[in-house]
């Protein structure tokens, strides 16, 4: 029945193998002989099989369990060097027809406000984010065919690409709404989308079928074969996800790396992000009223070994999590974060009143995009604004392969140098800019190539005097 080729989901992500993967770690969590020898594998730096990894998760020797975190840090070191992506979140609509019993945008929720931005809100909140810093958005949409058909969020996206406010500009639109059709993926591929992200929220049929009782999203294969439908139209970078709390975390950990295979398997590519989201309180969900919950050691565990089974795949973390876990987690693995994020439609530009509330859920970290900018420098990470590989057509296998050559340390590390400096430039606070200016000036040594290092510089200066005309 277990296929990873088979684009079925039922096939590629296989209850049974699942079921058959857990024993599997349960029965050899104490085996040191074996896990020895899947670190020995792991070190090689070319990722682990869903089995491999499920048996270090169930690990719980203290010693080995140190070892996996000193690994996880040092392939993160060596794909992803100090960079970290910054990213914002921008809701367009909390419409919603679906039933998702952890989501405030349920349909049955009455009480909640229902927005949905037009045109000149998204100008609005487009040049708040700008006037941030921000450069890359992540879409959030509730799904609703009457009120945001796939038209309304093509328009939005070409707004979003025309409003150039001052040296702002959004250079790089993802998006996450829910699973469609080949049809639709081809046309958001040709409205220059990045990452097409779609969580799974669980790879559990079983509990799927229950966490989503009615609503086209209640269709488990339709939704877990979403990105298979998302690469046949186009999109090649593809960013899978689980909410974490809904079910047996190792089950979702299984299957989650079982998908990556898949897509690996059937389309030469891999994920190009996995999202890590925790279950949050929000206007009627109560997180308590859930089982699965996982605290933060566990969390921290699961980032760790994320990174370990698939080294090139991007990681991501919201602002779900607290300034502490998000310190942990970027350590051990996450290479792109949030900052500042509103999970409210509208929310960049005004404080909603309390009877009007649109919220998806609560932030945890509620700083601002300068003080996270300036934390993550002060741990010594370059917080990088870059979008240049989907702008210079290096997507999917052909930024894998880039990964994969070590390529990466000439190219994204001056981009992140040099869209940090845009950003001292334009946005930051004198405090921000001085960390900032030192910081560059470090990193410039960390660029191997003489030739690469030297264009940088100049380019950098060429920043100073205003000139903001390259690709990044
Ligand atoms: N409506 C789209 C869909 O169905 O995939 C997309 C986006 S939804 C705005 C983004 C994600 O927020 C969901 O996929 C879900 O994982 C997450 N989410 C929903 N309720 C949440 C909660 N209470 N706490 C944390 N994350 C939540």
């Amino acid at each position: 029945m277990y296929n990873p080729k088979s684009l079925k989901a039922e096939e590629f992500i296989s209850d049974e193998e699942i079921l058959d993967t857990l024993a599997y770690a349960d029965a050899n969590k104490d085996n040191m002989e074996l896990i020895n020898s899947i670190l020995e594998k792991a070190r090689e730096r070319k990722g682990l099989s869903h089995r491999e990894a499920s048996v270090l998760l169930a690990c719980e020797d203290e010693e080995k369990v140190q070892e996996m975190y000193a690994l996880a840090e040092q392939i993160k070191k060596d794909f992803y060097g100090n960079r970290i992506v910054m990213f914002a979140p921008l809701y367009l609509s909390n419409y919603c027809i679906n039933g998702c019993v952890y989501c405030p945008y349920h349909i049955k929720n009455k009480h909640i406000a229902r927005k949905k931005l037009t045109q000149e809100e998204i100008v609005k909140e487009v040049t708040a984010l700008q006037d941030m810093g921000h450069k890359r958005l992540a879409l959030e949409a509730g799904e609703d065919p009457k009120n945001n058909p796939i038209e309304y969020i093509l328009e939005c996206i070409k707004t979003i690409y025309s409003i150039k406010h001052k040296n702002g500009a959004i250079r790089r639109v993802n998006v996450n709404i829910a699973a469609t059709t080949v049809e639709e993926y081809r046309m958001l591929k040709e409205a220059g989308i990045g990452t097409y992200i779609l969580f799974q929220e669980t790879y559990n049929k079983k509990s799927y079928e229950e966490l989503h009782p009615y609503g086209p999203k209640s269709n488990y294969a339709y939704h877990t074969e979403a990105m298979d439908r998302a690469m046949e139209g186009g999109i090649d970078d593809v960013g899978l996800g689980v909410l974490f709390g809904l079910e047996l975390y190792r089950y979702e950990f299984a299957g989650l790396l079982m998908h990556a295979e898949h897509l690996e398997a059937v389309h030469g590519v891999g994920p190009h992000t996995i999202s890590v989201p925790r279950l949050k309180r929000a206007d009627d969900i109560d997180p308590d009223t859930f089982d699965n919950g996982i605290d933060d050691e566990t969390f921290a565990k699961i980032c760790a070994l994320i990174r370990i089974s698939v080294p090139y795949t991007g990681m991501i973390i919201s602002t779900r999590e607290s300034q502490a876990v998000r310190e942990k987690v970027i350590k051990l693995g996450v290479s792109q974060i949030s900052g500042a994020s509103r999970t409210s439609v509208g929310g960049y530009c005004e404080e909603e009143p309390e009877e009007e509330n649109s919220e998806q859920f609560d932030v945890s970290d509620k700083r601002t995009l300068d003080e996270v900018v300036k934390w993550l420098m002060e741990m010594g990470y370059i917080p990088s604004f870059c979008t240049a590989c989907y702008r210079e057509g290096r997507t999917g296998d052909r930024f894998m392969s880039l990964c994969k050559s070590g390529q990466i340390q000439n190219c994204c590390h001056p981009n992140a140098l040099m869209t940090l400096k845009e950003y001292l430039m334009d946005y930051a606070s004198e405090d921000t800019k001085a960390i900032g200016e030192a910081l560059i000036e470090a990193e410039l040594n960390n660029i191997p190539k003489e030739k690469v290092r030297e264009i940088c510089k100049e380019n950098l200066a060429k920043i100073e005097e205003g000139i903001r005309d390259f690709r990044f």
